[in-house]
C-alpha cells in the first residue's frame, strides 16, 4: 500500500483522481504520524478536527468534479497567518489566546483551491530569529541528526522551523512560510526540503503578523520544486487588502518548469566567498555551478559590492519597522493582559511579561534607530544603504539572469549552539539577507549532505517577479543532485 505521507503533493493529487485513495485517508494518515512526531515540537496548535471536515469536504467536492489546485492536500501552516477561529499566536506569550475572526489572503487562497489544514506550526516569536529557539511554545526539533551518533537535537533553522521540520518529517504535505530576512530558505536548507520566498508583493500580506513590513512575504515549503511551484501558484496573487501587493497575473509556475536552463545566464557574486566559509559550503556551491554548466547554462561572474553592509543595515530596518508594528501589543486589543494600577503600568506590564528577551532586544534596537537623535544617522542611511544593495543587484542582472549562492553558511547547528551571541545568530543570515532588502525572488533547494550526513542548500536569486526562472532553475539542481536522503527517523518508519 502507498505510504501516505510520503508522497509529494503532486503525486497524492494523482493518486486521489485516480481514487486510490481519499483526502480523508491521506489526512488521517498524517494526523497519526503528528502524534508519532510529537518529540519535535512542530506544531503549537493541531486542528485534527477541522483537518478531517475539510478533507470531508474535498473528497465531496471532487466527487462533484470540482478540483482546486490544492483539493484534498494537508498542509501546515506557519502561526503567523491568521486563521479564522483557531487560535494564532506568532510564537508568543502576548498572543497566547488570540483567535482571530478573520482569515489571511493566502490560507483564504490555499483553502478556496482545495487545501486541508494540519494545524499551526511553531517560529521563532514574531518570525525574530535563525533557530526557532525564540518561540514561547518551545524550540523545534530538526528531524535530522548527525550521523557521528552524538544524538545532538539539531536546529531546524528559522524562523520558520515549524513549517520546514514538519514537510521534512513527513508531518505536513507542504507548509506556508514567511521569509523577512532568510527565513524560508535557511530552515529549508537546514531540513532538506525546497523553500521559496517569491518577490516583495507577489502574496499578500493581509491577515499576517506583521513584523517588518517592508520585508515580510509569504512563500512556500514542500519537498520538491514542482510541490513549491504549486503551492505558490495557490497562494498567490493580487489583493487589493494590502496596498504593497502587486497587481499583476501569477504566471502558472508548473507549467514554466518544463523549459530547459540552456543560455540562461547564471551569476556568481563573488563576495559570498566570505572568510572562514566551511569548505563543505564552497564545494557544494562549485558543485551547482557545474550541474548548471552541464545542464546548458553559462557561467557568469558578477560583483555585489555593497554586500558586507546588509547584515547591519538588515539588523536597522527590520528592528525599526518591528517596534513600530509591534506597538499596537498593549494587552487591549490583543492577547494577554496584565493589569497594573493604571493604564500606562498595565501596557508596561503586558509588554514585559508578554514579549520574550530577542523580541524586547529588537524593539529596543528599534526605538533607538528611530529615535530622533539617531533616526538620520541609523534609519535614513540605513535607507540608503538599502537602494544601493538594490542597485547592485539590477546591475548584476544585466549580465545574468539569476545568481547562485549557497543557502546558509553552515549546515544545521545544534540546538544552543549560537545562543550566547546574537550577533553569531544573526551571521546566519548573511546569504539570504542581501534579496529581501532588494525585495527578489530566492528558493533552497537541497544540493547534498555534509560529512556528517546533514543537508546542504544551493540559492537561487532572481530579478523582480521572476520566479519562473527561479524555479527552473532550482529544477535543474534538484535533477542534478538527486537528493534523495531523509531524516534518519523517517527513513526507520518507512523501512
Ligand atoms: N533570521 C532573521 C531574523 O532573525 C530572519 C527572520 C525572518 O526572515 N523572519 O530576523
Amino acid at each position: 500500500m502507498t505510504n501516505l505521507t510520503n508522497m509529494t503533493m503532486v503525486e497524492a493529487l494523482k493518486g486521489l483522481e485516480n481514487k486510490d485513495f481519499t483526502s480523508v485517508e491521506i489526512t488521517q494518515a498524517h494526523i497519526d504520524a503528528m502524534q508519532s512526531a510529537r518529540h519535535l515540537n512542530a506544531y503549537i496548535t493541531e486542528t485534527p478536527e477541522i483537518a478531517l471536515k475539510q478533507a470531508a469536504a474535498s473528497d465531496a467536492k471532487r466527487a462533484k468534479g470540482d478540483v482546486g489546485l490544492l483539493e484534498g492536500i494537508p498542509v501546515a501552516i506557519k502561526d503567523l497567518f491568521c486563521t479564522k477561529g483557531v487560535q494564532t499566536t506568532a510564537g508568543s506569550h502576548i498572543l497566547e489566546g488570540f483567535t482571530p475572526h478573520y482569515e489571511s489572503s493566502v490560507t483564504t487562497n490555499m483553502f478556496a483551491d482545495g487545501a486541508v489544514m494540519l494545524g499551526k506550526v511553531n517560529l521563532d516569536e514574531f518570525a525574530m530569529g535563525s533557530a526557532n529557539t525564540t518561540s514561547y511554545y518551545g524550540n523545534v526539533i530538526n528531524p535530522w541528526k548527525r550521523n557521528n551518533g552524538d544524538d545532538a537535537d539539531l536546529a531546524p533553522g528559522g524562523s520558520s522551523g515549524g513549517s520546514a521540520a514538519a514537510v521534512s518529517a513527513r508531518i505536513a504535505m507542504a507548509a506556508t512560510g514567511t521569509d523577512t530576512g532568510g527565513s524560508i530558505r535557511q530552515p529549508a536548507a537546514f531540513c532538506g526540503i525546497t523553500g521559496i520566498k517569491p518577490t516583495y508583493g507577489r502574496c499578500s500580506r493581509w491577515g499576517i503578523v506583521a513584523f517588518s513590513s517592508s520585508l515580510d512575504q509569504a512563500g512556500a515549503f514542500a519537498r520538491n520544486v514542482e510541490d513549491s511551484a504549486l503551492l505558490l501558484q495557490s497562494m498567490a496573487g493580487f489583493d487589493p487588502k494590502d496596498s504593497t501587493s502587486a497587481d499583476l497575473p501569477v504566471p502558472d509556475f508548473v507549467a514554466g518548469l518544463k523549459g530547459d536552463i540552456k543560455g540562461l545566464k547564471i551569476g556568481i557574486p563573488k563576495e559570498y566567498r566570505v572568510d572562514g566559509m566551511p569548505k563543505e559550503i564552497e564545494d557544494i556551491w562549485q558543485k551547482g555551478i557545474d550541474w548548471l554548466k552541464d545542464a546548458g547554462a553559462e557561467i557568469v561572474d558578477v560583483s555585489l559590492p555593497h554586500t558586507k553592509y546588509a547584515l547591519p543595515t538588515y539588523y536597522i530596518i527590520a528592528p525599526a519597522e518591528c517596534s513600530s508594528n509591534l506597538a499596537r501589543y498593549d494587552g487591549v486589543k490583543f492577547g494577554l493582559r496584565v493589569e497594573g494600577k493604571d493604564l500606562t503600568e498595565s501596557y508596561e506590564l503586558t509588554r514585559a511579561s508578554g514579549f520574550g528577551d530577542e523580541v524586547k532586544r529588537r524593539i529596543m534596537i528599534g526605538t533607538y534607530a528611530l529615535s530622533s537623535g539617531y533616526y538620520d544617522a541609523y534609519y535614513i542611511k540605513a535607507q540608503k544603504v538599502r537602494r544601493l544593495i538594490s542597485n547592485d543587484f539590477m546591475e548584476a542582472y544585466k549580465k545574468c539572469d539569476v545568481l547562485l549562492t549557497p543557502t546558509a553558511p553552515s549546515a544545521a547547528f545544534a540546538l544552543g549552539e549560537n545562543e550566547d551571541d546574537p550577533i553569531k545568530m544573526y551571521l546566519n543570515d548573511v546569504f539570504t539577507v542581501p534579496a529581501s532588502l532588494a525585495g527578489l525572488p530566492g528558493m533552497s533547494v537541497p544540493a547534498g549532505v555534509d560529512s556528517l550526513g546533514l543537508p546542504l542548500g544551493l540559492q537561487i536569486i532572481g530579478r523582480p517577479w521572476d520566479e519562473e526562472n527561479v524555479l527552473r532553475v532550482g529544477h535543474a539542481i534538484e535533477k542534478s543532485a538527486n537528493f534523495k536522503q531523509m531524516p534518519q527517523f523517517i527513513e526507520k518508519i518507512a523501512a
